[in-house]
């Protein structure tokens, strides 16, 4: 099975679903399977009791989850059938272990956010990721995590750090990160600072990311994409540049050559005969 990490930086709402969608719909296009994992930070146990002022309408899966807008790009990009345990929510995560340790399963230790909350995600996420999604009936190949909201932000930390030992746990052949961040365009000039900004605040909580993926209103310049490789110590093949389209639905077009060599190399795809169930080797 293969991990591919979305996370944010400098603001939400950027388009960190738009991104994870179209990575999914990419891998679809080499023949894996693909599923996804949205994970929202908040404490509530879903979406159904949130006004939709505050997050955006309500998504209703077919059994009845009511989950984040996200769920619903996943289940169009890549048609597929997903089901509230496709989102992950910190009330959810919380109620788990509460739950656990009443019933005794932890007799004699100490709760706490490290290890037990970062275990009881990294399990989630392993054991969700294995659910048949399509027609198929077959175990997916490939799972695409988006970490809803900021990295930096409080409520995401626990999240961070179970992805950060996630990377471990699976094999650096296993796992991939996408950091979404924004190039703002003030006074005509393409700015990379909070981006650098961005990539040092998710280095210092130890997930280095393999491609960055800029939102900006234009495309993005040559040598701007050559600053952001230099600045973040990644190289500009690993820069991904996403300006603003009339239809979300060009994105993965904006992504496809970079990104696909990008995970063709890492995930070692060439080697793995494609339909076969040895992806899942790792
Ligand atoms: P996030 O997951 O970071 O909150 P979303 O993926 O939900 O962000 O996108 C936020 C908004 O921006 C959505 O309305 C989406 O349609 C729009 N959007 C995302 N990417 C683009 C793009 N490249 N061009 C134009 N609009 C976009």
């Amino acid at each position: 099975m293969k991990y591919v990490l979305v996370s944010g930086g400098v603001i939400s709402g950027i388009g960190k679903g738009v991104i994870a969608s179209s990575t999914g719909l990419l891998l679809k296009t080499l023949g894996l399977k693909v599923t996804s994992i949205k994970i929202d930070p908040y404490m509530n146990i879903d979406a159904g009791t949130m006004s939709p002022l505050e997050h955006g309408e309500v998504f209703v899966l077919n059994d009845g989850g009511e989950v984040d807008l996200d769920l619903g790009n996943y289940e169009r990009y890549l048609n597929v059938t997903l089901t509230h345990d496709n989102n992950i929510t910190t009330g959810k995560v919380y109620s788990k272990v509460i739950e656990k340790e009443r019933r005794g399963d932890y007799l004699g230790k100490t709760v706490q956010i490290v290890p037990h909350v970062t275990n009881e995600i990294q399990e989630w996420i392993e054991r969700v990721a294995r659910v048949p999604v399509d027609q198929s009936g077959e175990e997916p190949d490939v799972c695409i995590v988006e970490l809803g909201g900021t990295v930096g932000d409080i409520e995401s930390a626990a999240f961070v750090e179970a992805m950060r030992q996630f990377q471990f746990r699976v094999g650096r052949d296993n796992f991939v990160s996408i950091h979404v961040s924004l190039v703002p365009v003030i006074n005509g000039e393409q700015k990379t600072k909070p981006t650098q900004q961005a990539i040092r605040d998710l280095r210092s909580l130890g997930i280095m990311p393999d491609l960055i993926a800029c939102r900006c209103k234009l495309p993005l310049e040559e040598s701007v994409i050559d600053k952001i490789s230099l600045f973040c110590h990644v190289g500009p093949e690993q820069v991904l540049a996403v300006h603003d389209v009339s239809s979300t639905y060009h994105v993965p077009q904006l992504l496809e050559n970079k990104l696909l060599d990008f995970l063709k190399m890492r995930f070692k795809l060439d080697q793995i005969p494609i339909g076969s169930n040895h992806v899942n080797a790792g």
